[in-house]
């Protein structure tokens, strides 16, 4: 059996701290290759995402000096997710096991020990997860919470506090690559592949050099991206919220009616409540049920894989 590692590396004007990571990364990698764990064609993949700084010069330059460093670049920046997903797509086809993580260095890279342990003891998807976020800033750790907690709500499953640092066996990735959307996000499409899964925890560190390359606008996109390519709970509450709407217009109904016989109103003011609130209330009725089937139609659009099967051993004998 072959173990070929590939440790798939996304890089966003990551100049800075490359030198270091292409070290930090070789060292691993040349010890799981001396204690046998892993294949000596194990590689480390940079994905050089549309960088304007002199990444791929460096990239180039580690190509020459390291024979485990191979690179591929981008026409232009398409975005972290998408690295990756280029990344996967490119290593797949010969690498038995794939390992994501971030050019920066936040990420423990000494998981990955115990990640490609995990590997050998029969596990397929293993999420690196962070057991504290105490180098985030306030803000980040207690958004990123909430909007962990709002997934949930939401009926998207997520494991908590996991970003892109895992590793995938071959097939984990091959069925990965079967969800053919263009919005990524891919921490919430991991478990829906399946396989025995695991976690190893690490302490998540600073940015060895640099500056995160998701400002604010960025990751209000991509969590607003998550929420939506995930779920179509929005919808649903905007019809939640047409049918509350109505309830209160047919009270009002009742009570103008009482007031107008009991002659407590102005000319014209029942007839307004009551067009306003139950009118309302069924014009969110109706663009609920338009969104329930533009809802229908966006998860359909999708062509996700419907099922995948772990184990077949109808196949397998017929094949004896
Ligand atoms: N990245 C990328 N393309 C982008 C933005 C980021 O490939 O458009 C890479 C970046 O080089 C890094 C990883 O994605 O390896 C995570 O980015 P960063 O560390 O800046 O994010 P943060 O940790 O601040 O959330
Ligand atoms: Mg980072």
């Amino acid at each position: 059996m072959s173990n070929k590692l590939t440790i798939i590396v996304p890089c966003y004007n990551e100049e800075e701290v490359l030198p270091e990571t292409v070290q930090a990364l070789g060292l691993i990698l040349t010890n799981l290759i001396k204690q046998g764990q892993i294949d000596n064609d194990s590689k480390i993949l940079f994905v050089n995402d549309g960088s304007q700084d002199r990444t791929w010069d460096l990239i180039k330059k580690y190509e020459d000096e390291y024979p485990y460093v191979t690179g591929l670049k981008f026409a232009r920046n398409y975005g972290h997710q998408n690295a990756l997903l280029a990344g996967m797509t490119t290593a797949v086809k010969d690498s038995d096991l794939l390992i994501t993580i971030d050019a920066d260095l936040q990420d423990d890279v000494n998981a990955i020990y115990e990640m490609v342990a995990k590997y050998h003891e029969g596990y397929e998807v293993i999420y690196g997860v962070r057991s504290s976020r105490e180098t985030d800033t306030f803000f980040k750790r207690n958004t990123a919470l909430a909007y962990y907690g709002l997934m949930k709500k939401l009926g998207v499953e997520l494991v908590s506090n996991s970003a892109d640092f895992r590793l995938l066996s071959q097939r984990a990735t091959q069925g990965l690559l079967e969800f053919k959307e263009r919005n990524l996000f891919l921490r919430a499409m991991v478990p829906m592949v399946g396989y025995k899964s695991t976690k190893v925890y690490y302490a998540r560190k600073e940015r060895f050099a640099g500056e995160s390359k998701y400002p604010l606008r960025k990751m209000l996109k991509f969590a607003v991206d998550g929420i939506t390519s995930f779920s179509t709970a929005p919808i649903k509450m905007v019809m939640n919220l047409g049918f509350m709407i109505t309830i209160i217009g047919i009270i009002l109904f009742i009570y103008a009616i009482i007031q107008k016989i009991s002659g407590h109103t102005v000319d014209g003011w029942a007839s307004l409540m009551i067009s306003i609130w139950v009118l309302g209330g069924v014009q969110l009725i109706s663009i609920g049920v338009i969104g329930e089937y533009v809802g229908k139609a966006f998860m359909e659009v999708k062509r996700r894989p419907r099922f995948r099967i772990e184990e077949d051993d109808y196949s397998k004998k017929e094949n004896k």
